[in-house]
């Protein structure tokens, strides 16, 4: 991604991007989920949906529908749908009731009843609408197999002039300055930069390894370490929409693709083993219909939690896993990756192609990890869950941000929260509907004392809860059925 993105920034400016990639070193091949900002990557680069979404088994993803974190209530289930102008006519209603739930009054605030992106996905739609039909702009993000989007990716930056060379790195040699002047191969070949990019995965070799940068983890917050991925048949119908089922000492995943589900269990190795949560995986997945072929085997990865204390040092710059990481449970990883990209580049041109305002950069990247971090922490500070030594003490995690705690107590306190996150500046990495819908999708409200208003009726103008759905059922009509879509790609 970073290779594509510079050249096509940078071609003109008289730079020659360079990609070294080890053939005997693996990707991490998961990741396989995204946010938005991935379809505003291809935008920029001029690729189109119909030309990489079948090379990548790709599909389409209107949210991510969380399933079993709310035991407590009767539906146990809410939706995150990627916010959208369309939800400016419903959205009102629910900011309504959550106040209205504040003060304990009976009212919906599952925001699955509000949000046109569930409807679209509890239907089999796609986020697209049919041919004819009037447009409706939705926000939607997309699933695909990233050892092939990998591959893809690399050929489009070989077609745009990216010099890609196969070979492993072994050692980096400095300048009298301190830079890296260039890097060696094991077959001996030497390559000379100005600039690198470390984009070397966990073991990060260029910055933490022979800068020496540091690494913070955010292991006190997050206890997840581990992952475990077990692909299972394809899911019919293919719906567009991630799941994440809490299971007992985390949660797993299950991503839609053409050809395949992609599965897996991310937990906290505190608490159980790679040997008995894949046990309770192929449980979970034999309970949820995922077939799982008798020649899958698993696959165990560990993974490391955190950021590194500045992710441009000298003229070393990490991107991806040797940057940092935040579990994937709202799949922020690649969106950091694009981020961190655009803020290089800006602050780069900015700074007249020098290394002059690394400090802005570093800042900046830092604090978009901790607002993402924020936003995830409190998925499980806040969690329901009756039962379980991991889910009592995530709810009893005490490392957590001022700008958390300001955000929970508001909540707490019956305030409307989207002026706290605005003043906090947390809006710049999640919505205030963002918010809402995690923490009244999750019941996060003090006991219901007066039960006289029941029902979404109020806030979209005197119209009862049938009226949304009808309203939200007829604008999902106007939508292409997500299979239909991946069937024209
Ligand atoms: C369980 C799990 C789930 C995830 N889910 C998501 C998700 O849903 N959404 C999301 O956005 N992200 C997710 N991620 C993160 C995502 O996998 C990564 O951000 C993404 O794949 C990018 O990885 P990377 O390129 O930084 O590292 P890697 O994929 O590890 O690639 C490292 C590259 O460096 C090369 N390399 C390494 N050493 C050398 C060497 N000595 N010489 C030459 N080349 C070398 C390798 O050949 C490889 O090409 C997930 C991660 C995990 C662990």
């Amino acid at each position: 991604m970073a290779a594509n993105a510079f050249q096509h920034a940078l071609k003109n400016e008289g730079f020659s991007i360079c990609l070294v990639e080890s053939p005997d070193i693996a990707t991490i091949g998961v990741g396989e989920g995204s946010t938005p900002h991935l379809k505003r990557f291809f935008d920029n680069l001029n690729i189109n949906e119909r030309e990489w979404m079948p090379s990548c088994n790709a599909t389409y993803k209107n949210g991510i529908s969380f399933i079993d974190w709310t035991e407590h209530l009767p539906e146990n289930r809410y939706f995150h749908p990627f916010p959208s102008i369309i939800d400016r006519q419903t959205a009102g209603a629910f900011l309504n009731n959550c106040m209205a739930r504040h003060h304990g009054h009976s009212v919906d605030v599952n925001p699955d009843h509000y949000f046109l992106a569930k409807t679209l996905s509890a239907n089999g739609y796609g986020p697209l609408t049919l041919p004819g039909q009037p447009s409706i702009a939705m926000n939607y993000a997309y699933h695909f197999d990233s050892n092939l989007l990998g591959k893809f990716l690399a050929k489009k930056g070989k077609d745009a002039g990216v010099a890609h060379i196969q070979g492993k790195f072994v050692k980096a040699y400095n300048n009298e300055s301190g830079d890296i002047s260039h890097i060696e191969l094991q077959d001996k070949r030497k390559l000379h930069a100005d600039f690198f990019i470390d984009a070397t995965g966990f073991a990060s070799y260029l910055l933490q390894q022979h800068c020496d940068v540091k690494f913070d983890s955010f292991e006190s917050s997050l206890f997840n370490d581990s992952a475990i991925a077990l692909p299972s048949e394809v899911a019919s119908p293919i719906l567009a929409e991630t799941k994440a089922t809490a299971l007992t000492h985390g949660w797993a995943w299950h991503i839609p693709l053409t050809n395949r589900t992609g599965n897996g269990y991310v937990f906290s190795s505190k608490y159980t083993n790679f040997e008995d949560a894949e046990l309770e995986l192929r449980k979970h997945l034999g309970e949820t219909n995922n077939t799982v072929s008798e020649n899958t085997s698993a696959r165990h990865i560990k993974m490391k939690v955190g950021q590194v204390k500045k992710s441009w040092c000298n003229n070393v710059m990490a991107i991806g896993l040797a940057q940092g990481f935040i579990e994937p449970l709202e799949a922020t990883a690649l969106h950091m990756v694009m981020d961190s990209i655009d803020l290089f580049l800006q602050t780069f041109k900015n700074g007249e192609y020098k290394n002059s305002d690394r400090s802005t950069f570093n800042k900046a990247v830092s604090n978009r990890y901790l607002g993402i971090k924020d936003y995830i922490v409190c998925h499980y500070k806040v969690n329901q869950k009756a039962k379980g030594e991991y889910w009592t003490d995530c709810r009893n995690i005490e490392d957590i941000s001022d700008n958390l705690k300001t955000v929970l107590d508001a909540w707490q306190h019956k305030q409307d929260i989207t002026p706290v996150l605005e003043k906090l500046g947390m809006l710049n990495y999640y919505p205030a509907i963002s918010w809402y819908c995690l923490l009244a999708g999750y019941g996060y409200f003090s006991h219901v004392t007066n039960t006289k208003l029941d029902n979404a009726n109020i806030g979209f103008g005197q119209q009862d809860k049938a009226r949304m759905q009808t309203f939200l059922k007829q604008r999902a009509a106007q939508f292409t059925l997500h299979e239909d879509l991946l069937r024209a790609k």
